[in-house]
């Protein structure tokens, strides 16, 4: 095949203990996953339908790089979530189908422009320009499910400049992991390369240029990173 132009780099994400890499190909996010975050952000939680936004693959900031701080907001926010990468795909799945597809787990964060979304949601606008920005999407490493999978104890914990920012439990959240990706394969034909953020504990707080960040989902995947000038 001949472009006319460059075609764009797939992006990837390393796995803990192959040289081989992941390639990212669509990037699901679940929204109000935990209902104490949900509070803090004068939401309610719709148990019965989980809602979802999406972000570029090319939004994945990987392998510890900085994160530039984004232009057109002062607000931008971090939300620490569990990120779940598919092997597998489909339409519908079956829960069964649904733990199948699972490749691995790795952590990040759902960087937020809170002042865009703020002003998103008064107008009823879509949340694109506060989600789907560029470097929005920083992930660790990922964990093949094969080497360790989390459990509802899982501890999930985001630490910015020493100081403990975020943390919960996989049991505070209001749709797991299976469920998710049922109810995402009844919205979309899923695919491999397809990776799930998760949905966020409460504590969600501003990044200041500079701010060193650390994402761990217990005993399973660290992300470490910095805040650039942007
Ligand atoms: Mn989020």
């Amino acid at each position: 095949m001949r472009y006319l132009i460059d075609p764009p780099a797939i992006p990837s994400l390393p796995v803990i203990g192959r040289e081989e890499r992941f390639p990212v190909r669509r990037v699901f996010c679940i929204g109000r996953n935990y209902a104490e975050h949900a509070r803090e952000m004068g939401a309610t939680v719709d148990a019965s339908a989980p809602m979802f936004f999406c972000k570029p693959a090319d939004a994945v900031v990987t392998d510890g790089a900085d994160v530039a701080y984004p232009q057109a907001t002062h607000d931008l926010h971090h939300e620490v979530e569990m990120v779940v990468a598919l092997k597998a795909g489909g339409r519908d799945l079956n829960a069964s189908q649904a733990d199948d597809a699972i490749f691995g787990y790795g952590v990040g964060l759902d960087l937020t422009r809170r002042d865009l979304q703020a002003i998103a949601k008064a107008k009823s606008h879509p949340w694109d320009v506060a989600k789907a920005f560029d470097h929005s999407a920083p992930v660790s490493a990922l964990r093949l499910a094969s080497d360790a999978a989390p459990h509802a104890e899982t501890r999930i914990s985001l630490y910015v400049n020493d100081d403990l920012r975020q943390h919960g439990q996989l049991k505070d959240m209001v749709h797991g992991v299976t469920d998710i990706i049922v109810a995402l394969s009844k919205l979309f034909e899923l695919k491999p390369g397809d990776l799930i953020f998760t949905g966020t504990p409460a504590g969600v707080a501003a990044l200041q240029r500079g701010d060193r960040f650390r994402a761990e989902l217990e005993n399973i995947a660290l992300l470490e990173g910095r805040v650039g000038n942007g």
